[in-house]
C-alpha cells in the first residue's frame, strides 16, 4: 500500500462510508418490495463502483495508476478531510431518517412512507448530497487524477440519470404529497425562498 498520510485518512473514511453502508442494509434486508424500478439502475451502480471502490482500491494497493500522480496544492487534502467529515455525517443522517424506506435501487418498499423530516426536511436527495461531498473529498485527498476524480464524474452521470427518474416515481406513489414537498425543497441545495 501507498502509505502517505492522506491516503490512510480517505482509507478511514472510505470503511467508516461502508460501515454506515453495511448497518443500514442490514436492518433494511428483509423488508418487502411493493414497486421496483431497478432497469439501467444495476448498470450505473456497477459504473460508479468502478470510480468510487475499483480505481481508489487500485490506486491505493497496486502500482498500475502510478502513471496518473500528480500534486494536489497542500490545503487540498486538508479540505478534503473536512469535507469527508461532512460527508459521513450527511450520509448517516440520511440513511438514519429514511429507516425503513431506504434501498440501493430505485424501489418503493410495502407501507413506504415519504419521508420529509430531519435532513430530508430542507433538501431531496441529502443522501446523493453526502456522495457529491464524498467523491469531492475523494479527489481532494488522493494526489492521483484517475482514482482521484473518477468517482465525482460516474457518480455525477448516474445522479444526473436517476435523480429524475426517481422523483417520476416517488410523484407516481404519493401524487401531490411529494409535488408539495418539490415545492419546498431543492435537490441538493435547500431552496431560498
Ligand atoms: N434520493 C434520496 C434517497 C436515496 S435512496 C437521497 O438522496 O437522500 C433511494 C430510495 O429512497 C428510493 O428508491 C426511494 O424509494 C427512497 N426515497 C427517496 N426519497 C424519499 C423520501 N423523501 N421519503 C421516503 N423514501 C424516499
Amino acid at each position: 500500500m501507498r502509505i502517505q498520510p492522506w491516503n490512510l485518512v480517505f482509507l478511514v473514511g472510505f470503511i467508516v462510508y461502508l460501515g454506515i453502508r453495511y448497518v443500514f442494509a442490514r436492518r433494511t434486508r428483509g423488508n418487502e418490495k411493493a414497486i421496483s424500478r431497478i432497469g439501467r439502475d444495476s448498470i450505473l451502480i456497477v459504473i460508479v463502483g468502478v470510480g468510487s471502490l475499483l480505481l481508489p482500491v487500485l490506486y491505493l494497493f497496486t502500482p498500475w495508476l502510478a502513471f496518473a500522480d500528480y500534486r494536489l496544492p497542500a490545503r487540498a487534502p486538508w479540505f478534503g478531510t473536512a469535507v469527508m467529515c461532512l460527508a459521513l455525517w450527511l450520509f448517516w443522517r440520511s440513511h438514519a431518517d429514511l429507516g425503513p424506506n431506504w434501498s440501493v435501487t430505485l424501489e418503493v418498499r410495502k407501507g413506504h412512507q415519504l419521508v420529509k423530516h430531519g435532513v430530508y426536511r430542507l433538501i431531496r436527495h441529502p443522501m446523493y448530497a453526502a456522495i457529491w461531498l464524498f467523491s469531492l473529498a475523494q479527489g481532494l485527498l488522493l494526489q492521483n487524477w484517475l482514482a482521484g476524480w473518477s468517482g465525482l464524474v460516474l457518480f455525477g452521470l448516474m445522479y444526473f440519470l436517476r435523480t429524475p427518474r426517481e422523483e417520476q416515481m416517488m410523484y407516481e406513489v404519493f401524487g401531490q404529497e411529494y409535488r408539495d414537498y418539490m415545492r419546498q425543497t431543492g435537490r441538493i441545495f435547500p431552496r431560498l425562498h
